[in-house]
């Protein structure tokens, strides 16, 4: 994930400000000339340096709780390139207009900040230790949750850094300083007994001096009457650069002898997916976002992983489970043409797992049983974290298939219900889970032909999973599409033309049902073309109708979800495509860089 500026040719990564002044002054200091830059202060921030009548002047960006970008007391710009344009424009309360980007010299990258190079690894590496994960799975953690990981790691990165002394008392860090040798501004950080607050002890002139260092209200760290900050080694860092409010700038670490000199290992979080796993429990799924802790993310729920990844476990698996093993409850989840879905539990050689269990309601019928066992022959073969998995079925009173437990239900029902509560951010988090979860398939060569927001379920607010293959298919390896003998009972609404018209069914049709899943998505689960009837919506679509922008829908999301209804399929993205740009999205609007 690069920095949203990277590309600017006139910005220059994390530079100091005494580096932005020396190259505005290479660059002739003409009126109007300007460089944009990180801030060393604020995750996201910007400073955007100004040459004003042969002065300077700089200009700190902030991000806000929204997204936007904004000078302080000035307007909000959806990213720094926008906003630059704008004063370009207007100088609106700056000393003058941006007249001329100082443009980097050949050959100079934007400077990466000190979290930037070891980011990627952190991130991996984090996942990898927090929720024991590998190989794919590990990958689509690390896609679909990027920007919180790296939140988490930025706010809590200290922890690893050789400075970090964690909880000694002040005589003790004196102690440390003054072992070995004692150069001026030779520092370390501890935490004083005050919940929440630091300390930096440092050395000058053989002297130990000691800086409280408070967290506000707002989560900024900072000395004393001195610059505030997102995390302690963005302060850290900063002073380094600059004596800000202490006797002199921080030159050498003084090194925890109990941290191994290695900054790139990651912080270790307890794990908390068992208490997730209760709070992800709740009957609908809905859990108000917990003040001050992190959130919930995928990876804390047992679902994540297969229940089968567990080699004792993995001994048992058979299409065919044991009666014995599994306790049905009374409470329904949902019905269908089939029958019921119910609540249970699956017991597990090492673990007892919640389960959706679909219970043919009449075993006579031979074509319902068959396609029971073709759903579940099919769901056997899929194993991915954002598709609801069949633990197997079981014969005995009924016919049964017995699937992953999501507890938060259906998609559109969950939404419509939550309307208030529930965040866009939130619903464009879900549907790049969705996009994943297809991408998946479409990578399988396996056709959906029923996604829509009915057959999204929601394991909590945070994570949605694609279920009912009831209508799937398998593409014969010459193929590219799969075509239905006959057309039956069809979910007319979320089909593409060529499926109406031709029988014909690829991922690129899957692709024009994602389209409506997200129109329903951002209508917090309204019924797509309510007044119209099955056949009168393919006529509008034939005369090039298509369903309206919902009213809190982004602009880029409702501009995917025209591509996702582009007429010719061949012309139409696939899953590649729409998982890369709302990923792409998704990041954007959820990321707050991580550098300096
Ligand atoms: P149908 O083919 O009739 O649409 P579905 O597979 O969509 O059947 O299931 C019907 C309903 O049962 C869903 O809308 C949902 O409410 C509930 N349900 C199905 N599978 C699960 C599951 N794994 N976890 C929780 N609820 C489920
Ligand atoms: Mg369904």
């Amino acid at each position: 994930m690069r920095d949203v500026a990277f590309n600017l040719p006139f910005f220059y990564g994390s530079i100091s400000r005494c580096e932005a002044d020396e190259y505005l002054r290479m660059g002739g200091m003409t009126d109007g000339l300007f460089l944009l830059r990180l801030c060393l202060r604020s995750l996201g921030g910007y400073v955007l340096s100004v040459v004003h009548d042969l002065k300077i002047y700089h200009y700190p960006i902030e991000r806000q709780l929204n997204g936007t970008y904004a000078i302080a007391g000035g307007k909000s710009h959806c990213g720094p390139e926008e906003l630059c344009e704008y004063y370009s424009r207007d100088a609106d309360g700056l000393s003058c207009v941006l007249r001329k980007p100082c443009i980097r010299p050949a050959g100079v990258e934007p400077k990466p900040g000190a979290f930037d190079t070891i980011r990627e690894h952190m991130l991996r590496e984090y996942a990898r230790q927090t929720w024991n994960l590998e190989g794919d799975t590990l990958e689509q953690a690390i896609i679909s949750q990027a920007p919180q990981l790296q939140k988490l790691i930025a706010t809590t990165a200290h922890e690893k850094m050789a400075w970090y002394h964690a909880s000694i008392a002040r005589e003790e860090a004196e102690r440390r300083l003054y072992s070995g040798a004692q150069p001026d501004g030779k520092y370390l950080l501890r935490q004083r007994k005050e919940a929440g607050t630091y300390a930096l002890s440092m050395l000058y002139g053989k002297t130990a001096y000691h800086y409280r260092i408070e967290l506000d209200k707002s989560g900024k760290f900072s000395i004393p009457d001195g610059s505030k900050f997102d995390t302690l080694w963005q302060l850290v860092e900063y002073l380094k650069l600059k004596s800000d409010g202490v006797i002199s700038v921080l030159r050498e670490a003084c090194n925890n002898p109990s941290q191994p000199a290695d900054p790139v290992r990651p912080p270790t979080l307890p794990p908390n997916r068992q208490s997730v796993i209760s709070l992800a429990c709740n009957p609908d799924g809905y859990t108000p976002e917990p003040m001050g802790e992190r959130r919930i993310l995928p990876m804390d729920a047992s679902s994540y992983v297969s229940p089968y990844s567990d080699p004792e476990d993995l001994k048992d698996k058979k299409l065919y489970l044991k009666r014995e093993c599994l306790l049905i409850d009374e409470v329904e989840l949902g019905s269908g043409n089939f029958g019921c879905v119910k609540k249970g539990v699956y017991k597990m050689r090492k673990q007892q797992i919640d389960v959706a269990i679909k219970v043919l309601k009449n075993d006579n019928e031979k074509s319902l049983k068959e396609e029971l066992m073709k759903e579940a022959e099919f769901m056997q073969k899929l194993d991915n974290p954002y598709i609801v998995r069949m633990i197997g079925v079981c014969q005995a009173e009924h016919l049964m298939l017995v699937m992953e437990m999501a507890s938060g239900g259906p998609l559109n029902k969950f939404l419509s219900s939550k309307k208030d509560q529930i965040s866009v951010d939130n619903v464009v988090e879900l549907l790049h889970q969705v996009s994943i979860g297809m991408r998946y398939l479409e990578e399988n060569n396996f056709v959906h032909r029923d996604l829509a927001a009915r057959n999204v379920l929601l394991v909590n607010q945070h994570y949605a999973k694609i279920s009912d293959f009831g209508l799937s298919k398998a593409i014969g390896a010459d193929d590219s599409y799969y075509k239905a003998r006959t057309a039956g009972k069809w979910p007319v609404k979320w089909y593409a033309p060529e499926c109406i018209n031709f029988r014909k069914f690829s991922s690129k049709a899957d692709v024009w049902s994602f389209g409506v899943t997200m129109w329903e998505a951002f209508t917090f689960g309204q019924k797509p073309y309510k007044k119209m009837k099955g056949p009168e919506v393919v006529t509008f679509i034939e005369q090039g109708g298509r369903l309206e922008r919902p009213p809190e829908c982004p602009d880029e999301m409702h501009e995917l979800m025209q591509e996702c209804w582009t007429y010719k399929c061949d012309d139409r993205p696939g899953f590649e495509q729409v998982e890369s740009k709302m990923r792409n999205y998704y990041y954007q609007i959820t990321q707050k860089p991580a550098t300096v």
